[in-house]
């Protein structure tokens, strides 16, 4: 029995589960928030135990020292030297990756160098590697990237219509991100269809607080929603998907703003909350809804709507569809979503199982036996995912 850390780190924030595998149970849980401050908290679960406490945690090293000694305290581990890999969520790896890699000092160079693609994400997931490194020498460091999942996309879905030397200077390009949840969750739907992998079509519907769909053939993505970063495709918690990139400079004029004041209003003040004024989490937007405020109604409409023309324009691609497949947390919690997403997709003979799709938290099937496409929900396993990849490389 191996045991596989794997980790999410932020720039404020290190999310973590330990795994025994190959059994894939897992052992423990946790979340460091607010690296950086006095007052950061830190989070471990160990046998349905939550324990929390409020402490100074200035960087990522002390919290990766903070989290390494509670596995001790708590006889998670006898000794540091049990942990034989530790997998971390890179969220970039451009063209170079398309798969998982053991980070080397050429990788963390590549990765470095991709911060320029990521400048939000990268760099912490940099920081992260790094600070296990230096507490775990001994084990074995895996990079586990969003983007490599949708390095199977041809140039004509992932190619923009700009000018080409932009994408030959620069890499402007569509990489997609999401993918390490795309592509369990696809894998998962080719088990529950039971026909060879190959000949599969599957729809992957990830809605969470970010969110993106992938169209995925024979277990291959071959085209998604987020684009040169994640801000692209359908509309989110807070960012705006896709708009006419010619909105940018009108707003900056008009508002007199910079690029970065623009930038924000499409991340952080765009999407579910921008449209309904209220929040940025579905349930308060369908409780606001449900209680006869418009504009909740108009964000909700727009969200189902734009996810429902996605299904359509990738069940072209496709050239049809076995399954589609919701996950995240709104995905997988959703009911009302769900529904009023299907139920602008009833030409392609798709039917739910009302009753069916009342249920959440574990692996449904919610469409009828009558429908034309099946429709699944499961629940995403990045972790997972992640420990897999690393014990590949252990053994
Ligand atoms: P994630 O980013 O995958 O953790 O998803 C977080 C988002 O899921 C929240 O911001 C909510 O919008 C959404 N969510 C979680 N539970 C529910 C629920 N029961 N109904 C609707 N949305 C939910």
């Amino acid at each position: 029995m191996t045991k596989i850390l794997a980790v999410n780190a932020g720039s404020s924030s290190l999310k973590y589960q330990l795994l025994e595998m190959p059994s894939q149970e897992v052992i423990t849980i946790g979340l460091v928030e607010r690296i950086g401050f006095e007052d950061a908290i830190f989070n471990i679960s160990f046998n349905g135990k939550k324990t929390e406490t409020i402490q100074p945690i200035l960087n990522h090293s002390v919290a990766v020292q903070l989290l390494l000694e509670a596995l001790l305290d708590l006889k998670i581990v006898a000794s540091y030297e049990e942990i034989a890999g530790v997998g971390h969520r890179v969220v970039h790896g451009g063209e170079k990756f398309s798969k998982s890699v053991v980070v080397t000092d050429e990788v963390l160079k590549e990765l470095e160098v991709l911060s320029e693609l990521a400048p939000l994400h990268n760099p912490a997931n940099i920081t992260g590697i790094k600070a296990f490194q230096e507490k775990l020498p001994n084990a074995v460091a895996v990079a586990v990237f969003d983007t490599a999942f949708h390095q199977t996309m041809e140039k004509d879905a992932y190619l923009y219509p700009l000018r080409y030397d932009l994408y030959e200077k620069f890499g402007v390009r569509k990489y997609g991100f999401h993918g390490t949840s795309h592509q369990y969750v696809a894998e998962r739907a080719i088990d529950m269809l039971g026909k060879p992998a190959e000949d599969t079509k599957i729809i992957t519907v990830h809605i969470g607080n970010g969110g993106s769909l992938a169209a995925v053939k024979g277990g291959r993505s071959i085209d998604t929603t987020m684009g040169f970063t994640p801000l692209a495709g359908i509309m989110m918690g807070t960012r705006s998907g896709d708009v006419d990139p010619a909105v940018i400079p009108f707003i900056m004029e008009k508002e007199g703003i910079d690029v970065a004041a623009a930038v924000n209003i499409f991340n952080k003040e765009s999407g579910l909350t921008g449209v309904s004024g209220l929040s940025s989490d579905m349930r308060d937007i369908i409780n606001a809804k449900d209680s006869g405020n418009e504009q909740a109604k108009t964000a909700f409409n727009l969200f189902t709507k734009r996810i429902a023309d996605y299904i359509g324009s990738y069940y072209i691609s496709l050239e049809g569809a076995d399954a589609i497949v919701f996950t995240a947390g709104i995905g997988e919690n959703s009911a009302p979503v769900r529904e009023a997403v299907m139920g602008r997709l009833k030409i392609l003979g798709i039917d739910i199982n009302q009753e069916a799709n009342q249920k959440r938290g574990e692996e449904l099937l919610i469409s009828t036996p009558e429908s034309k496409v099946k429709v699944f929900v499961i629940p995403t396993n990045e972790e997972l995912m992640i420990a897999k990849d690393t014990y590949a490389f252990v053994k």
